[in-house]
């Protein structure tokens, strides 16, 4: 197995900076979908701008690249003590190459390993089979996603639904729900692995499953093809849209598999990805570790490139920015950040609670982004850089907004009504930057001016101070109270009541 580490790298590489065919056919439906100029069609532009950018240049398409998973099958009696010592060698060496970003971190230190290796990390699943081939599949699915997963345990109440019984219909309302549970958070438009039964444990881990399976299959079981036609067409009447904007497309797929159950119980795990759906697999030669084929790479896609959000109505903002500035801007508004802004996440917000900044935000822009950045004799570079999860931080933004005379808060998938409250109050608008965009965005950073607790909260939590040029978003919650997230929410809500009704008797 000489070639089996080189291998699992080429993997590993392939998978954070190549979206496969299957997945960019279903963005390049989407794409058609959704009415030209409109917040689902710009976003949807920007996220195809981004994916070929990612391949191109061969960084990742998403700065967040998630919870390595392998699912490794291998011939009966191979060794697989040197493949599990083999694949965590080339997870080291795609991080110090900026392929993953630094994603381990300890759970009671908060001190990041530094290069994605830790107890529990990477995720390997070794599985024998009875055939001379060793084969090798790779999730990353960034946490975003990872925390709109959900679990229902029927016989329930579902908000919306009514009712779910331990039966099919009970299964469907559950999966819609999912779906709709997600808002724009998990960066839809999504795909949804389900697993109807099994435990707690084995469902969630059934449900990642089905994310292996390509998005064109059809399910060998007739009840969960209907079941899965069914999701596709409602959830995508939802209105949920790309980002969570609002749109014709919430989910890009929807794959259900099931497994015995103890009397007992009745679990339904779905597991949401986000769009930048990173997976890939290889066939090696068991004796050379050499690859043999892909999978998950037949045919092509056409994207119709209009070149990402348009900016020809743009507002300018670039820091110290005014309270009148940011009074001006309402819901829908397009604006371009030039200057500096500051990244900052869960470790960072915390802290600013309790002490002062190292750096005046007075005017200034913050963004929720744990970039991937690199160093070399010329200093750092960004080499991803898209939003993060906003609502982590609800609990904080507001103190933090009116402590430090913040004017621009650029995330994703919005914030709540404290927050909301607190930009009214002080004169600041949140910004919604296209998740997973994240060659995108790094385009638009023109250099580092520094970086404050790369020590203490590891890379992607430090507080880097970056200069950005026509770095463009969308006002989505401005300083009159009106939040489009919020909006959507309702709206979605009362379509889904619509499915209420029974449709398995
Ligand atoms: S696209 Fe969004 S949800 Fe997916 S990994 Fe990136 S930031 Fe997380």
């Amino acid at each position: 197995m000489e070639y089996f580490q080189q291998s699992i790298l080429e993997l590993i590489v392939d998978t954070s900076t190549n979206l496969p065919p299957d997945v960019r056919r279903a963005l390049a439906r989407a794409q058609l979908r959704e009415e030209m100029g409109s917040r689902a069609a710009l976003a949807l532009d920007t996220i195809v701008d981004n994916v070929g950018t990612a391949e191109s240049d061969q960084g990742p398409i998403c700065q967040d690249t998630g919870m390595p998973t392998f699912e490794v099958h291998t011939p009966v009696g191979a060794n697989q003590i040197v493949m599990e010592r083999e694949i965590k060698a080339a997870v080291a060496e795609a991080t110090r190459l900026g392929k993953l970003r630094t994603n381990s971190v300890d759970s009671l230190t908060g001190k990041n390993t530094g290069d994605n290796l830790g107890p529990g990390t990477p995720v390997i699943h070794f599985h024998q089979w009875e055939r001379d081939d060793v084969e090798v599949k790779l999730i990353l699915k960034g946490g975003g996603c990872e925390n709109k997963n959900i679990q229902y345990s029927l016989p329930m109440e579902i908000e919306g639904l009514g009712k779910a019984g331990r039966d099919l219909d009970g299964v469907r309302k559950c999966i819609l729900h999912a779906v709709y549970q997600a808002q724009g958070q998990g960066c839809s438009a999504g795909v949804v692995g389900v697993s109807i039964g099994g435990d707690r444990t084995s469902g969630y881990q059934h449900a990642k499953e089905q994310l292996f399976r390509s998005l064109e299959d059809e399910n060998s079981i007739p009840e969960l093809k209907e079941l899965e036609e069914y999701v596709m067409d409602k959830a995508n009447q939802l209105g949920i849209g790309t980002m969570g904007f609002g749109g014709r497309v919430t989910l890009l797929g929807c794959k259900i598999g099931v497994q015995n159950r103890l009397p007992a119980s009745f679990f339904v795990s779905v597991a949401y990805n986000c769009w930048a759906f990173r997976r890939q697999g290889v066939h090696l030669n068991a004796t050379t570790g050499k690859i043999t084929s892909w999978l998950y790479k037949e045919g092509s896609a056409t994207f119709a490139n209009r070149g990402g959000i348009s900016t020809d109505h743009a507002v300018v903002l670039k820091a110290p920015i005014s309270e009148e500035q940011i009074r001006k801007l309402k819901v829908g508004d397009v604006v371009l950040i030039d200057g500096t802004m500051h990244t900052g996440r869960d470790a960072l917000h915390k802290y600013l609670m309790e002490h002062e900044s190292p750096v005046d935000m007075n005017g200034g822009v913050l963004y929720h982004c744990g970039p991937v950045m690199l160093e070399d004799e010329s200093g750092w570079h960004v080499k991803a850089a898209g939003p993060t999860t906003s609502s982590r931080e609800e609990p904080y933004q507001a103190d933090i907004i009116e402590k430090f005379g913040i004017r621009a808060v650029i995330g994703k998938g919005g914030m709540g009504p404290k927050t909301l409250q607190g930009l009214q109050k002080q004169g600041a608008v949140y910004l919604n930057a296209i998740g997973g965009a994240a060659q995108y965005y790094a385009r638009t950073v023109t250099g580092v001016d520094g970086v404050d607790f790369l020590d203490q909260f590891g890379i992607p939590e430090a507080m880097w101070h970056l200069q950005v040029k026509a770095f463009p978003a969308i006002v989505t919650m401005d300083a009159h109270g009106n939040s489009l997230h919020a909006d959507i929410a309702n709206d979605s809500m009362k379509k889904l009541e619509a499915f209420a009704a029974p449709v398995y008797q």
